[in-house]
């Protein structure tokens, strides 16, 4: 049985205090209206450690939105896996389509990240997902493929339980426009059955696949209703407790 798995990324928005205030009120409603899904927040890093302690003893998840692939050395600007450790952060959002797009990540960097999340004893939500124009152009399933075996390469079968793939249509994400419950499932029993070729069925079959692109209170319980989605990654609607807590109580 797959736990519903519902993550908030925030993207470059919240400083530390609103962070922090944000991420308390969220906690509050989210203990009073009896949420029990897996939940996480991904905070930019500046706000991560007035985040994590906000949320100390509640179980939310606080993960980093990217991280570098080394574990530190003369990369100005960058935020390596053993600083996000030492703060006490134990997951990642590794090739976000934002990174993808605007900063070229491509999928072998991306890889590299991923070995070394894992190296670091870290859990990864990978992001995949293709452009409209992928769509239209009819190659959603070959783009699909060269992200997971791309970005997958080299993780071996015992360390799979600390990926969760999170199904991102590009064209989905902050537009608006959501991926009917049926396209996205069926995106998702796509990327299980190809994961289940390049592992094994029972790791497909125990896989967290999270769907991401315009998840709204509207429109959550139908998108989770589906087989093989298990979860959220929400972007807009993760950044205010009254749209947010729908999503996290759907199930009630
Ligand atoms: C995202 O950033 O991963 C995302 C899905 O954003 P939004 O929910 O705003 O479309």
């Amino acid at each position: 049985m797959r736990k519903a798995y519902i993550a908030g990324n925030w993207k470059m928005n919240m400083t530390p205090s609103k962070g922090a205030r944000f991420a308390s009120e969220l906690a509050k409603a989210a203990k009073e209206a009896g949420a029990d899904v897996k939940m996480m927040v991904a905070p930019p890093f500046v706000t991560i450690p007035a985040v994590l302690e906000a949320l100390k003893g509640t179980g939310i998840i606080v993960a980093a939105q990217n991280m570098n692939d080394h574990v530190s050395g003369a990369y100005t600007g960058e935020v390596s896996p053993e600083m996000l450790k030492d703060l006490g952060v134990e997951t990642v959002i590794l090739g976000h389509s934002e990174r993808r797009s605007y900063y070229k990540e491509s999928d072998e960097f991306i890889n590299r990240k991923v070995l070394l999340a894992i190296e670091q004893g870290m859990d990864v939500v990978l992001c995949v997902g293709e452009t409209l124009e992928e769509r239209e152009g009819g190659k959603l399933e070959e783009v699909l493929t060269t992200q997971l075996t791309g970005d997958l390469k080299d993780v071996k079968p015992e360390d799979m339980k600390h990926i969760t793939i999170a199904y991102e249509p590009v064209w989905a994400i902050g537009t608006g426009k959501t991926a009917t419950p049926e396209d996205a499932d069926s995106a998702h029993a796509f990327i299980r059955a190809k994961v289940a070729e390049m592992y094994s069925s029972d790791i497909a079959e125990n896989l967290i696949i999270q769907y991401g692109g315009s998840v709204n209170a509207s429109n959550v319980k139908a998108l989770m209703a589906k087989e093989n989605i298990d979860g959220a990654l929400v972007g807009g609607a993760s950044l205010s407790v009254e749209k947010f807590l729908p999503i996290i109580t759907y199930d009630k």
